[in-house]
């Protein structure tokens, strides 16, 4: 075994410690000298040596060693090598890639109820208010659709007209598979020796956090590293009747009644999602926005997605916000905006959403116990590779200050951190060239730079870009409109014309993305991609056919579909 396998990380000697010999130096251990710091310590030192082939045959970490000034230290003042508060993507990740290098982990989770009382198990965001719930709810929404258009494909079925969604269905399908998932996850950690905790984690100090059970009982818990990995919460307006009457995409989910007739309070991309699973099972939905929807995405794009949209019967109040919400005897819910000349407009719906954006869970962590400190403005965390400024704790996920707000890139950041903790890794995390797709229901898939940053960052006339609409031919005998399939390609004018951004519009965007995120990360050149050869007939192919530039001021209209 090397020795380096046994690094947690540099850190200063203890204070009083001893440097130690080890009589049972050997070829295979490099673990030659170690320093006891207490008596205590020095008689586990005793115990240690007669167990020396027992330390050989655990690789690390038992006890673990640290690495300082080139010698290495026995260390028994920690209870975990690896402390995580967060259950979510990305402390999952870590937990389950530091246990497999030998690390003695734990994990803290817990879910505070959302304002209507909405909670859920373990597994995070992702699992139970986030990426899965939502892709099954979209994926309902594109069955609906395909019911409708199955009748143009010859499929004899009762009027499609009177085909509705059952809501209590759906969300107990949805909620089924949740549960399912939380259980697979609280067996694989028991599996493999994660010690998990449904407790909600603060500092007591650097080393030390307090769990809190919901029996209200304390776990004091030190580690000599902490991961903090507990993501975020969706943000409430401070408006009268914003928490009595509103929901969240914390409560879309498993929400008990059918929404009905909704208003959805931002246009971000969780706003974006839940109006066109909503639209989609056939509620009426109103989107309230205050400022450009999508920021940071190619902004044609985004504004094809949201003419599909409208043109499917998602209404867009732009450039309002909520003034308050009341409840009318009735139940209903009457909510009062204000449009941008300070005109009050009003009207009645069943359902409030907000989806104005997340706030992160990191100042009831009292980071001032641990000397940790925050972004002001956002209560984000700023790390260099995922090391925060207090040098043995260390953040992943939602709580990353300008890092992308995603499932893998969570999973992927907790994942390399645990091998340059655990392991001979020094590997770390690129957060450029993310791929990521908005399931509106015609779908939108990007990665690299938008047309704007791309502009922005290198100047206009050191960039290309390439566009075509093209025509999905499934979509042809249900006579779908096309007007909005569009792919894009931001590239270099020079450098081989390296190709800096893709963007797709049309159905299954996710899927032909990822690919091509992949050969971005491999240096993807315009000559490339137009080597190419496509598979047909494919809605990706449309990448390998792409040649009309804006520059060159060509329709890029499609002209016949296998040209
Ligand atoms: P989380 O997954 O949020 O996990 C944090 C966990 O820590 C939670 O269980 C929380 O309750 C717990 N916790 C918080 N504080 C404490 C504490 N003090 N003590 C103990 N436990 C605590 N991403 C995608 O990649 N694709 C998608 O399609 C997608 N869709 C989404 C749709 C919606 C509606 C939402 C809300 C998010 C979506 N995301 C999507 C984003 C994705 O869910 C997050 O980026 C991801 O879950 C972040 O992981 P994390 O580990 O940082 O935090």
């Amino acid at each position: 075994m090397s020795s380096e396998k046994r690094i947690a990380q540099p850190e200063a000697p203890i204070p009083g410690a001893v440097r130690y010999d080890c009589p049972h130096m050997s070829q295979s251990c490099n673990c030659n000298r170690i320093i006891m710091a207490t008596l205590t310590m020095f008689t586990r030192l005793v115990s240690l040596q007669g167990a020396h082939t027992r330390l050989l045959e655990l690789p690390c970490n038992d006890p673990p060693l640290v690495k300082y000034d080139g010698f290495f230290y026995a260390d028994q003042s920690y209870t975990y090598d690896l402390l995580i508060i967060g259950g979510g993507s990305g402390g999952l990740a870590a937990a389950k890639e530091a246990v497999g290098l030998n690390a003695k982990v734990a994990v803290l989770d817990y879910v505070t109820p959302s304002p209507l009382g909405t909670t859920w198990g373990l597994g995070g965001t992702c699992v139970n208010v986030g990426c899965i719930p939502k892709k099954l709810m979209h994926q309902a929404a594109l069955l609906g659709e395909a019911i409708h258009e199955a009748a143009t494909f010859g499929w004899q079925l009762p009027d499609p007209k009177t085909v509705k969604i059952n809501w209590e269905l759906l969300k107990t399908a949805v909620q089924n598979h949740v549960k399912s998932v939380n259980w697979v996850i609280r067996v694989e950690l028991r599996t493999k020796k994660v010690e998990y905790f449904n407790a909600l984690g603060h500092f007591k100090d650097a080393h030390t956090v307090i769990g809190v059970t919901k029996k209200g009982e304390e776990k004091i818990l030190t580690a000599r590293n902490i991961l903090i990995a507990v993501g975020g919460r969706p943000r409430y307006p401070d408006i009268p009747g914003a928490l009595e009457y509103g929901i969240s995409s914390d409560d879309i989910f498993s929400l008990e009644r059918a929404p009905g007739k909704t208003l959805i309070i931002g246009a971000g991309y969780i706003g974006l999602e839940c109006a066109g699973f909503l639209n989609g099972l056939g509620y009426d939905v109103t989107i309230i926005t205050r400022t450009i929807v999508l920021r940071g995405l190619d902004q044609q794009m985004v504004n094809l997605v949201i003419e599909e949209m409208e043109q499917r019967g998602v209404h867009f109040i732009y450039q309002a916000k909520p003034k308050k919400i009341t409840k009318q005897e009735d139940g209903r819910l009457l909510v009062d905006w204000v449009d941008k000349d300070g005109e009050i407009h009003q009207d009645v719906y069943d359902t409030v959403l907000f989806a104005i954006g997340r706030r992160v869970l990191t100042e009831e962590l009292k980071p001032e116990n641990a000397g940790l400190k925050l972004v002001s403005e956002t209560g984000k965390i700023e790390a260099i590779n995922e090391q925060t400024n207090v040098p043995n704790i260390y953040a992943v996920g939602d709580v990353l200050h300008k890092r992308p707000q995603l499932t893998p890139v969570a999973v992927h950041a907790g994942k390399l951190l645990a091998r340059r903790l655990f392991g001979n890794s020094t590997e770390t995390m690129d957060y450029t060239n993310i791929p990521t797709t908005l399931f509106s229901p015609l779908e939108y898939g990007c990665v690299g730079l938008s047309e704007e940053t791309a502009i922005m960052v290198h100047g206009e006339e050191q960039i290309e870009i390439y566009h075509a609409y093209y025509k999905p031919t499934e979509f042809f005998v249900p006579q779908k409109d096309v007007d909005r399939c569009c792919v894009k390609i931001v590239a270099l004018r020079y450098d081989d014309q390296r190709v800096l951004g893709m963007h797709f519009v049309g159905p299954n965007a996710g899927e032909v993305i990822q690919g091509f995120a992949a050969a971005i990360k491999c240096g993807l050149t315009i000559p490339k991609l137009k080597s190419t050869v496509g598979i047909h007939p494919t809605v990706a192919e449309e990448f390998t056919r792409i040649f009309i530039t804006k520059r060159s001021g060509l329709d890029p209209k499609p002209q016949s579909c296998c040209s």
